[in-house]
């Protein structure tokens, strides 16, 4: 029997990435709004993994099908953690992140340079049809810039400086981006994980 994945995000920015990096699996991906799935989900776990179970589990009980989610956020060492997995609603849920970028970065401003270390952390959950829950998670490090830069990606990208590549996640290619990212890990991994479960004629 063929399967396909509803990944469970409004976030169009995340379903670019997730549709680039799972193509491989042969599975048709679609978001929750195009399974006619669009519920309102309160995510109130106090990790990563347990806020992305949530998120799959309350679209898998619509759809009964495999449901992805992931639940993802910055931790900044210097703010203890913050926004950490308040990050969507830093500073309030509609607050553009041009003004969530330029807090963070004032917020830092007597921060010395090896104090600016920062991480994105990626928590994929996958629910099975049968109601199995699968977990992995993938992190990227690197530091908050002094200034924002690049029209690339979304959210805290123009911020998160990687200094192995002399950009921000904001100015990194798509491609590249897949390639080391938090999501792109976590999802390599899940992706990894079904392809041992689902036999390629199945997929
Ligand atoms: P979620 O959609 O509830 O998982 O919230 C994740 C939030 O973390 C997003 O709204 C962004 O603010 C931030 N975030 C997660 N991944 C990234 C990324 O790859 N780039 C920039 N911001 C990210």
């Amino acid at each position: 029997m063929r399967h396909r994945i509803i990944f469970a995000t409004a976030n169009e920015g995340k379903m670019r990435e997730v549709r680039l990096i799972l193509a491989d699996l042969g599975m048709e991906v679609i978001s929750m709004k195009e399974a006619g799935a669009s519920c309102d989900i309160e995510e109130n776990g106090s990790t990563f993994a347990e806020n992305a179970a949530i998120k799959a589990k309350a679209v898998w009980q619509h759809t009964k099908e495999i449901v992805l989610a992931d639940d993802s956020g910055l931790v900044v060492d210097y703010l203890g953690g913050e926004p950490g997995i308040y990050s969507a609603r830093y500073l309030g849920e509609d607050t553009p992140y041009e003004i969530k970028n330029q807090v963070i970065i004032d917020r830092l401003k007597d921060a010395k340079e090896e104090e600016r270390t920062a991480r994105f952390v990626s928590a994929i959950a996958a629910v099975l049809p049968d109601g199995t829950v699968l977990h992995t998670e993938g992190t990227v490090e690197g530091l908050i810039a002094c200034a924002p830069a690049g029209t690339g990606g979304f959210g805290y990208d123009p911020i998160f400086y990687l200094p192995e590549y002399n950009m921000t996640s904001a100015q990194i290619p798509i491609e590249k981006k897949n390639e080391i990212s938090h999501r792109g890990k976590a999802l390599e991994a899940m992706k990894e994980k079904l392809k041992s479960l689902y036999r390629e004629e199945d997929r």
